[in-house]
């Protein structure tokens, strides 16, 4: 069946100067890496499932070409975007000759994925966070399965911010120098998809631009947003959850989502006590146990010694990058799957 057939979303562009068997030896790495079924594999075609649709990369002589299927528009987006990256860091040149064939009639729009927000309040929550509640435009593509976004900061200091849009060819164009936006991933703590309010809770720290704008955010402040993305809540009955602050609100998602019959375990990093009031959902089958960070064990090291006690647990972990980073390694030389569990580096500490 073709990509038209199978797909209400589908688009292509020629690869210039990339042959079909460089594409083919990349696709197929690409797809063990990340565990992606490759559901044709022939000297003329091969093509991959995603998540978001497939792509499809036909021989074309001595170049290739490529078609891309969703069954929803904002992942038709994702899926070019994606593929624009991967395309960036094989071959530069391809990347900057790619023209989707769908480009012309979005050329000047907004991406797909992107939208407006308009704050209706911000309030100081128990545990240091800043709960800011806002009416989205549409929270239709907000699912269980994807509860992140990204929000799209302007400079503060700038009078007139710019926004990304689509090119002729259906490249992203983002506003860059002065008028590059921040882009922070940040948890929908809750979400009403009639009304399109969409709420979430800032961690204040210092330094952070985020936490800035929110402070200084009134009534009818408005910014972007792009998403959903990111892993949402596990289908799993048994689970071990480590996380920081940064990741209490999508602890909080998973505790409220986990069906009944779920057992395990919450622990909760804080950099102060007062962390521990933050408000989390109550789960008859999960304890929620909390961990200072100034103790001489990391969040990545107490997950590695607890790993025994909760071998038939999927681990659910979201802290600094180097904590993250550290627990991977030790899931892989312990032979096991990191694919089996959610491991998530939340933010990074810079380099001192
Ligand atoms: C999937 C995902 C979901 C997330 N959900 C949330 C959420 O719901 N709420 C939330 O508060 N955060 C969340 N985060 C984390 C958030 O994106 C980062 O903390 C981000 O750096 C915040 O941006 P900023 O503008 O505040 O800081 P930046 O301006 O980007 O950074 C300024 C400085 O602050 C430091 N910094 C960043 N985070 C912290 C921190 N937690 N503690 C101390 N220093 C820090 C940086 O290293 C940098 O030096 C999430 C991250 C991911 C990946």
């Amino acid at each position: 069946m073709s990509m038209q057939d199978r797909f209400s979303f589908d688009t292509q562009s020629r690869l210039p100067g990339l042959s079909f068997d460089t594409v083919r030896t990349t696709v197929l790495s690409t797809a063990k890496e990340h565990d992606l079924p490759v559901v044709i594999n022939t000297d003329r075609e091969i093509q991959i499932e995603t998540d978001y649709g497939n792509y499809s990369f036909l021989r074309q002589g001595t170049e290739s070409s490529v078609q891309v299927g969703s069954t929803r528009a904002d992942w038709l987006y994702v899926l070019k975007e994606s593929l624009g990256d991967t395309i960036a860091h094989l071959s530069p040149d391809t990347a900057s000759k790619i023209m989707w064939s769908d480009a012309q009639e979005s050329a000047g729009c907004l991406p797909p994925n992107f939208q407006f927000i308009t704050v209706q309040e911000v309030r100081q929550i128990p545990g240091g966070f800043l709960r800011v509640v806002t009416e989205a435009e549409t929270l239709a593509h907000f699912t269980t399965d994807a509860i992140h976004f990204r929000l799209a900061l302007p400079t503060p200091e700038l009078a007139y911010p710019e926004w990304p849009y689509l090119s002729e060819t259906g490249a992203t164009v983002w506003p860059t120098g002065a008028a590059t936006l921040h882009r922070p991933v940040y948890t929908v703590r809750e979400l009403d998809a009639k009304t399109g309010r969409l709420v979430f809770d800032v961690f204040e720290h210092d330094g952070g631009r985020a936490t800035e704008w929110a402070r200084s955010a009134t009534p009818g402040s408005r910014v972007g947003i792009t998403g959903p993305g990111g892993g949402g809540i596990p289908q799993t009955e048994a689970i071990t959850i480590y996380s920081d602050e940064t990741g209490y609100p999508a602890v909080a998602r998973l505790l409220a989502a986990l069906g009944p019959e779920a057992r395990g375990r919450v622990l909760l990093e804080h950099t102060t006590p007062d962390s521990k009031s933050y408000p989390l959902p109550d789960h008859a089958g999960i304890d929620v146990l909390h961990h200072p960070a100034v103790s001489n064990l990391d969040l990545a090291d107490v997950a590695i010694a607890e790993m025994g006690a909760f071998a038939d647990h999927m681990i659910w972990f979201a802290s600094e990058k180097k904590a993250a980073q550290k627990l991977r390694a030790h899931i892989k030389a312990a032979g096991l799957s990191p694919k089996d569990h959610y491991i998530a580096a939340y933010w990074t500490r810079p380099a001192s």
